[in-house]
């Protein structure tokens, strides 16, 4: 994926598993499979039934663990995280699992989202006498929890949850309980999963096929699931409200070997190529998709125009993270890295280039011309989802406002920055028409596209998305 430079990134994936003696090998791989959701950060912390301990580092699953760490974290019970930082910026102390002990037990939890009323609650909090560990937003839920007058845990985690805003994806556990919650909207993807006795969570479904886990079903909206040794009881702390999981989750950011609500991600996104080949239909020689995760959509342009696909453009795995510099000039020195061109295939011929999104430009116009120093004749750019025009405020680091180019520019002013021969993008209906639904509020989270956000966004959290472009 590009993420690194195309100014679009995940923020976090989560994985859990309750009972099962290689707790945290388990936990280790299904990070690994989840790593295209974080790359800053990661961290397992394991429970034996009496005590919570765990490791993390800043660094990739593969580089953060050692061999004599993970025969350290012994124990039935674990839970994993993976980081991209932006809300609360990075830092060691941010890398989760965040782990908490005090004289009445221990609490690791693991978050995946964005609360928007994260900074009025922690001004409250600190204003009651806590005092914070880190700078993300995760944290407000510890205190919250330690600061509920319920007695029974489950409870008291539910009282803090009911006073969260936002998109959260939690893993919670002690000594005895693995809790599993999802925000009252479902913004971010959460699958439950079962390994012989054994209950698994996770971001993403493909973390349950690399340890060969069956899939049992969606967290719902506002549920909490409490798990232990009395098995698995399901609750819901918050009346679920309208649905809506992030469109973006479908369009670019989970492995296209995941499901999320029974959709396959490669799925939706050829379908997404398909309609795009219906309403933008091109005359053209190759069809061609950036790497990786357009190539989707690009198979599915392809197949429903008859034009050939080709691999135009093939990717650099081996671009260490070192390399991606956030300044603008070593963004497009990045693209150059990451992406070459396959002149065979591009050279003399006409080229439609099917990305899944435009977030600055940048990355397009370095491609559009990467194409074009190689020999295409032609460059039309197809985008297998709408002009991106807001901010996201629930988890994805969409960039500031001011950095999107849609934001403020028509589809032909854009189509003359990124120096296309033409430029299209899918149409919100066609993209609902993709996942099989007809109606704009069915289900998704549209914010980025429409402006239309499924929650209140609350005015500090507005000013920090505002003023940091
Ligand atoms: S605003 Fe966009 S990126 Fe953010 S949750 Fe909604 S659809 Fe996803």
């Amino acid at each position: 994926m590009l993420a690194e430079i195309k100014g679009l990134n995940e923020e976090c994936g989560i994985f859990g598993v309750w009972g099962h003696s290689d707790a945290a090998q388990l936990t280790y791989y299904g990070l690994h499979a989840l790593q295209h959701r974080g790359q800053e950060g990661t961290g397992i912390v394991v429970s034996d039934g009496h005590t919570l301990k765990g490791v993390k580092g800043e660094g990739l699953v593969t580089e953060i663990f050692t061999a004599e760490q993970m025969a350290q974290l012994t124990g039935t019970n674990a839970i994993g995280h993976v980081r991209y930082a932006t809300a609360g910026g990075g830092g060691y102390e941010n890398v989760q699992p965040l782990l908490f002990h005090s004289q009445t037990g221990s609490l690791a939890l693991a978050h995946n989202g964005n609360l928007v009323n994260a900074n009025s609650l922690k001004h409250q909090l600190e204003g009651q006498g806590s005092i914070f560990q880190t700078s993300s937003d995760s944290e407000v839920l510890a205190h919250l929890i330690r600061r509920s007058g319920f007695t029974h845990m489950s409870d008291k985690v539910k009282n803090a949850l009911s006073m969260l805003k936002g998109a959260y994806a939690y893993l919670i556990m002690t000594e005895t309980e693995l809790m599993v919650a999802l925000d009252p909207h479902g913004l971010r993807p959460l699958s439950l999963g079962c390994l012989g006795d054994a209950y698994v969570v996770a971001s993403e479904t493909c973390a349950f096929d690399v340890i060969g886990a069956e899939y049992i079903r969606d967290i719902e909206p506002g549920e909490l699931l409490i798990i232990s040794e009395r098995g698995l009881v399901s609750e819901q702390f918050a009346v679920s409200s309208t649905k809506a999981i992030c469109m973006m989750e479908y369009v670019y950011f989970s492995r296209p070997d995941s499901n999320i609500q029974g959709v396959n991600v490669h799925t939706a996104r050829k379908n997404m190529g398909k309609r795009l080949a219906v309403e933008a239909p091109i005359e053209a020689d190759v069809v061609t998709g950036v790497p990786d995760s357009s190539i989707s959509a690009a198979i599915g342009y392809a197949e429903a125009s008859g034009i050939p696909y080709e691999m135009g453009l093939i990717k650099n795995k081996y671009v260490g993270r070192t390399f991606i510099q956030p300044s603008q000039s070593l963004r497009e020195q990045g693209v150059k890295m990451k992406l070459s061109p396959v002149r065979g295939v591009v050279e003399g011929k006409r080229v439609i280039m099917v990305d899944d999104s435009i977030v600055r430009g940048t990355t397009s116009r370095r491609i559009v011309s990467l194409l074009k120093e190689a020999g295409a004749t032609e460059v039309h750019v197809v985008i297998s989802s709408p002009p991106i025009k807001n901010p996201c405020f629930y988890g994805i680091d969409t960039s500031s406002k001011e950095e999107l180019i849609a934001a403020d520019k028509t589809v032909e002013e854009i189509r003359q920055i990124i120096g296309a021969d033409s430029l299209t993008f899918l149409s919100l209906e066609g993209m609902l028409a993709a996942l099989g639904q007809t109606e704009a509020v069915n289900g998704f989270c549209l914010g980025c596209f429409t402006g239309n956000y499924p929650t209140e966004i609350y005015p500090d959290t507005l000013q920090y998305y505002y003023q940091r472009g």
